[in-house]
This record gives structure tokens, C-alpha cells and sequence, in this order.
């Protein structure tokens, strides 16, 4: 189907629960065949100190790790660890056969350089695919294990239905896990993308040309509808907690009274990244097994 634009009709929410259950449910059988074949898969978390976010995203792993009969495990570190004492960690974790992936919780205490710690992951143990190595598979077009919330933001516009050849796709935010990567991958859909991020010059001219508009910037209700094309796809991928309350970067009154697709938060490229880190530890048992 050619990129269309469907106006003048309400918006329909692009849910991340029905894809990530499609997604869990082919993993299940992955996970069988390989625990027939002797493998047991095991996602190891390393947590410094106790971080309210981090804790409720191991929670996540851990109810999606029991659908597939993985193990989780957290490695549990003091507060205040030294580079040194986190990159031991990291690499007693390579060097245990009993993990299959792992996964450095953020944030990190300011003294932590966590991009480079991210470089001391086995790129074969990268489940969040941010190690060098797995980056530059995306830029190579040959993903492996690719960065989840990109990788889940394909995932949800492959709803809609929407060509990428040619669309002209409106990416906001250029961080090294999300917009880098994304703008990459539908790059490679031949998609016409546009990276727009602190430094752009009137945000909303750039914005209302999106057919595709996926947002993560980090700023609560940064898009208004005003600033979506009619009939775009708009993918929220912001977490921002507003007094008590988990909110986007779109504002999603006005944006769904334009959008033709648009998902919530939560529930939106949340769920469908914690599906994908899933597939990234079946995928890594997989080749633990058998290197390609
Ligand atoms: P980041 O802070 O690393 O990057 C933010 C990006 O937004 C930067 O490129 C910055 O230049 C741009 N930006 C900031 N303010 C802007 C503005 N006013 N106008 C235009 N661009 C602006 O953030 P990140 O790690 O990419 O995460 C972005 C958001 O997505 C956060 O809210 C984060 O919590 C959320 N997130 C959600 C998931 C998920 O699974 N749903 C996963 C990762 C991140």
C-alpha cells in the first residue's frame, strides 16, 4: 500500500499490548526449541543503588522473562561502585555461560561513564543492543541485536500499514538509543527522514510535514496537534512523569483529533520494547548456540 493520509477521521490508537503479545507469542516457541536443545535463556540486569524507574523496568523484564520461561536475575550493585568494580561485573557476566544477555540499568550515578561501560557488554550479551558493535550493524543495514525502542517503533508503524519507501518520515531527537537508531533503520526502508532535535530551527515547520512523526525528545507535550500533518501516523515515545502522571511528548488530545494513528503513553512503544529486549535475548541464545 503507497503512504496515504487518511484526514478527517478520529484518530485510531496504535496499542503496543496486541503487537508485543504477537511478538511474546512467537518467542515462546523460539524459547521451547531451544530449551529442547539443553539451553536455558538467563537476563541479568545490573542495578546500581535503587532507582524507582530502573526498579519498575526489572519488574517488566522479569513478568516478560516468565511468559518465555527465562530466567531474570539482578546483579545488585551499592550505590557508589567504581568504573572498575561496574566493568568486573560486566565482565564476570561475559564470561558466565549460565547468561545469555544482559542489560546496565540507567541511570547511572554521575561519577559512571555508562557509555562506556554499555562498550564492556559482550556484543553477543547486548540485549539492549547498544555496544558499538551492535550500533554499527545498524548502520551497516545488517541488524543483530539492534536497539529495542527503535526496533519496537518499526515494529508499531508496521501496523499501520504504511509504506516507508518514499514516505517522508519526521524523526524528533537524535540520542545515540533512539532517534539515531530509528532514523537508520527506516533510512534503510528508503523512507525520506528528517532528524529534528534541540538545535532545530522552528521544530513545527519540520513537524507538519511528517506522514510518519515519532517523537522523543524527553519534553512533555512538546508536539501539539497544531504541529502534526493531518492524517500522519504519530509515535509517542516519551516518558515523562507530570504530577504523578506517566505523560508523552505529543500532546495527545489535540494530536489525536489530527493524527490518523497515534499511541498512547502508556501503554504504547512501552510494552513493544520489552517484547523486542525478549527477542534480542532469544535471538542471543540462538546464536550462543549456533555463531552465524
Ligand atoms: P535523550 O535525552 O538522550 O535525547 C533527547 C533528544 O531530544 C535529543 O536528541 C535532544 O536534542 C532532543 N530534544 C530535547 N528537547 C528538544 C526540543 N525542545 N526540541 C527538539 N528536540 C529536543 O532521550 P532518549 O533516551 O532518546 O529518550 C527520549 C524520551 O523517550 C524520554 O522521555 C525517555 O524516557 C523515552 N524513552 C522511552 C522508551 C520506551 O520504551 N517507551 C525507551 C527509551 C526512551
Amino acid at each position: 500500500m503507497p503512504a496515504r493520509l487518511l484526514e478527517g477521521k478520529p484518530a485510531r490508537l496504535l496499542a503496543g499490548k496486541p503487537v508485543a503479545a504477537r511478538i511474546m507469542a512467537d518467542l515462546s516457541q523460539r524459547a521451547q526449541g531451544l530449551k529442547s536443545r539443553g539451553v536455558s535463556l538467563r537476563l541479568v540486569s545490573v542495578q546500581v543503588g535503587q532507582n524507582p524507574g530502573a526498579e519498575a523496568y526489572a519488574r517488566q523484564q522479569a513478568r516478560a522473562c516468565a511468559q518465555i520461561r527465562a530466567q531474570h536475575g539482578i546483579a545488585q550493585l551499592a550505590a557508589d561502585p567504581s568504573q572498575p568494580e561496574l566493568e568486573a561485573t560486566l565482565r564476570e557476566l561475559n564470561d558466565d555461560p549460565e547468561t545469555t544477555g544482559i542489560l546496565l540499568q540507567l541511570p547511572l550515578p554521575q561519577h559512571l561513564d555508562a557509555r562506556e561501560l554499555q562498550q564492556k557488554i559482550s556484543p553477543d550479551k547486548d540485549v539492549e543492543g547498544v555496544n558499538a558493535i551492535n550500533l554499527a550493524r545498524v548502520m551497516l543495514g545488517r541488524p543483530g541485536l539492534a536497539p529495542c525502542t527503535a526496533t519496537a517503533i518499526l515494529e508499531l508503524l508496521a501496523e499501520t500499514g504504511l509504506e516507508f519507501r518514499g514516505a517522508e518520515i519526521v524523526m524528533v531527537g537524535h540520542s545515540e538509543i533512539v532517534g539515531k537508531p530509528t532514523a537508520l533503520l527506516l533510512l534503510d526502508k528508503l523512507a525520506t527522514v528528517t532528524v529534528c532535535h534541540i538545535g532545530t530551527r522552528d521544530l513545527a515547520s519540520h513537524t507538519r510535514r511528517g506522514e510518519i512523526l515519532i517523537v522523543a525528545a524527553g519534553v512533555p507535550g512538546l508536539v501539539k496537534g497544531d504541529m502534526i500533518r493531518p492524517g500522519a501516523a504519530v509515535i509517542d515515545v516519551g516518558i515523562n512523569l507530570v504530577g504523578g502522571k506517566i505523560v508523552g511528548d505529543v500532546d495527545f488530545e489535540s494530536g489525536s483529533e489530527v493524527a490518523a494513528w497515534i499511541t498512547p503513553v502508556p501503554g504504547g512503544v512501552g510494552p513493544v520494547t520489552v517484547a523486542v529486549l525478549m527477542r534480542n535475548l532469544v535471538l542471543a541464545g540462538e546464536r550462543q548456540v549456533s555463531p552465524t
